[in-house]
């Protein structure tokens, strides 16, 4: 990660980053325009992940002084937004607040690409089958309406026209997006936090220790190594170890869980599996949602298993994959997908959802600490939001913008029951 200096090192604590109040010049505006107030406040976000790097570049380009604080890297190995690629889409069913989102997002997405070198977002279109009269079908497509997005309507003998490499067996019918696909996930988080710092962003590598939970404000963070940061507002962005940080406020209304992803190689000089040609896919299958991309950039045609696996710890789990899990896909790829038949696999990732109660982010206040701001509960599809989450969760720190009720803490379940897709 370069830093504001040029160099590749993680920029080092100095004096004023450690007390708080940094005061730099602001330049070279990137995605938008920085501005420049009186009224600077000095804000740490804790967590380089999707939701934290797109808030701290919120707060930046609103003329606040930030400093992004993580304890492993933007989008690390064992962050949730670590992956290769994550999907985007605007069909939510009922949840249409998400396709308001997504679509919001995606116009950031493709600012943020326009001004890297590497493709951040791939316009492979996403296609959502259905085995049955499914209401998220139809839901979703008055959710398209009213926005006015393109959208395609499938039968199974269309989509086995359009789409050959997917044997329609079983399917009721298919919903097309031509606007979407998909985000190189590890790549967009660390171009924007690249531009955050280039934009004079402080970027620190560092291990903040819980706070105490009971005080009236934080006023400071503590990091493991035993130096101190202030600012005058926090924001803790940090995903599955959200309920680590927070044992009282978070508690079990974030629980992580194991995902296993799955990279096969398509035959050589095969174009059928390319973007272009295959679509990002979502298998509705009765509710045991299959899901996956083309072979984008070389790295193997992509299925995963979107049920929630077992809960973990994010700092312990084992990163290699099951045996069970990768029979589980091969036998899905092999009835759906039946040209890949025989294709090796090439490359495995071990992940984790951090999964609230129904699958509601969370962007709210703590309960106690009149300084802090919560953001997290990605639940296995937050990756597309994060532009959208970020000027949220910037928006809500200020008053701009209130709590809103499916975001809130009060909202958030200490038991498991999943509904949002
Ligand atoms: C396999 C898989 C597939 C997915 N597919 C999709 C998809 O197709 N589409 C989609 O939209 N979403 C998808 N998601 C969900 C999406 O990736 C996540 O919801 C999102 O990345 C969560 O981002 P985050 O910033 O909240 O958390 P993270 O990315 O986990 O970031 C949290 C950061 O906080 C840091 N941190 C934690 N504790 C501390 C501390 N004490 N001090 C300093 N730093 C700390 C961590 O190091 C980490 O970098 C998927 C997730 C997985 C795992």
């Amino acid at each position: 990660m370069r830093n504001g200096t040029g160099s590749d090192m993680p920029v080092p604590l100095t004096r004023r980053s450690v007390l708080g109040g940094v005061a730099g010049a602001v330049t070279a505006p990137a995605i938008g325009r920085v501005a420049t107030r009186g009224s600077r406040l000095h804000i740490a976000v804790i967590g380089a992940g999707v939701f934290g790097a797109w808030t701290a570049r919120h707060l930046q380009l609103a003329g606040h002084n930030v400093t992004l604080v993580d304890a492993r890297g933007p989008a690390n190995n064992r962050a949730s937004s670590g992956g290769e690629s994550r999907m985007t889409r605007a069909a939510y069913g009922k949840d249409s607040i998400y396709t308001r989102m997504a679509l919001d997002s995606l116009a950031q997405w493709k600012e943020l690409g326009a001004r890297s070198g590497l493709p951040i977002f791939i316009p492979a279109g996403v296609l959502f089958f259905f085995p049955t009269d499914d209401p998220y079908l139809a839901d979703s497509l008055a959710a398209h309406r009213r926005l006015k997005l393109p959208t395609e309507l499938f039968s199974p003998a269309d989509m086995a026209r359009r789409f050959p490499m997917i044997d329609p067996s079983g399917v009721h019918a298919a919903l097309y997006e031509p606007g979407f696909g998909a985000l190189m996930a590890r790549r967009a988080v660390q171009t924007l936090v690249h531009k955050f710092v280039a934009d004079q962003g402080q970027y620190l590598v560092g291990d903040v220790a819980p706070p105490r939970e009971d005080a009236a404000s934080l006023g400071s963070i503590r990091l493991s190594s035993g130096e101190t940061i202030a600012a005058d507002r926090f924001v803790f962005a940090a995903g599955p170890w959200l309920p680590k940080l927070f044992p009282q406020a978070i508690s079990r209304r974030i629980v992580a869980t194991r995902q296993e992803v799955f990279f096969f190689a398509p035959p050589p000089g095969d174009r059928r599996f390319l973007s272009g040609a295959m679509p990002g896919w979502a298998d509705f299958n009765g509710g045991d949602i299959y899901y996956g991309f083309p072979d984008l950039e070389g790295r193997g045609v992509k299925f995963a298993h979107d049920a929630h696996g077992v809960e973990v710890d994010p700092d312990t789990q084992s990163r290699i994959p099951t045996e069970a899990a990768l029979a589980e896909i091969v036998a899905f790829r092999d009835r759906r997908f039946p040209l890949l038949r025989g294709a090796p696999l090439v490359e495995s990732r071990v992940c984790q959802y951090e999964n609230s109660g129904n699958g509601d982010f969370l962007i709210d206040h703590h309960p106690h600490l009149a300084d802090v701001l919560l953001v997290g509960g990605g639940s296995g599809h937050g990756f597309k939001h994060g532009p959208e989450v970020g000027r949220k969760a910037a928006a809500l720190l200020f008053g701009r913008e209130s709590v809103e009720s499916r975001f809130s803490l009060a909202t958030k379940a200490l038991t498991q029951r999943r509904a949002v897709h």
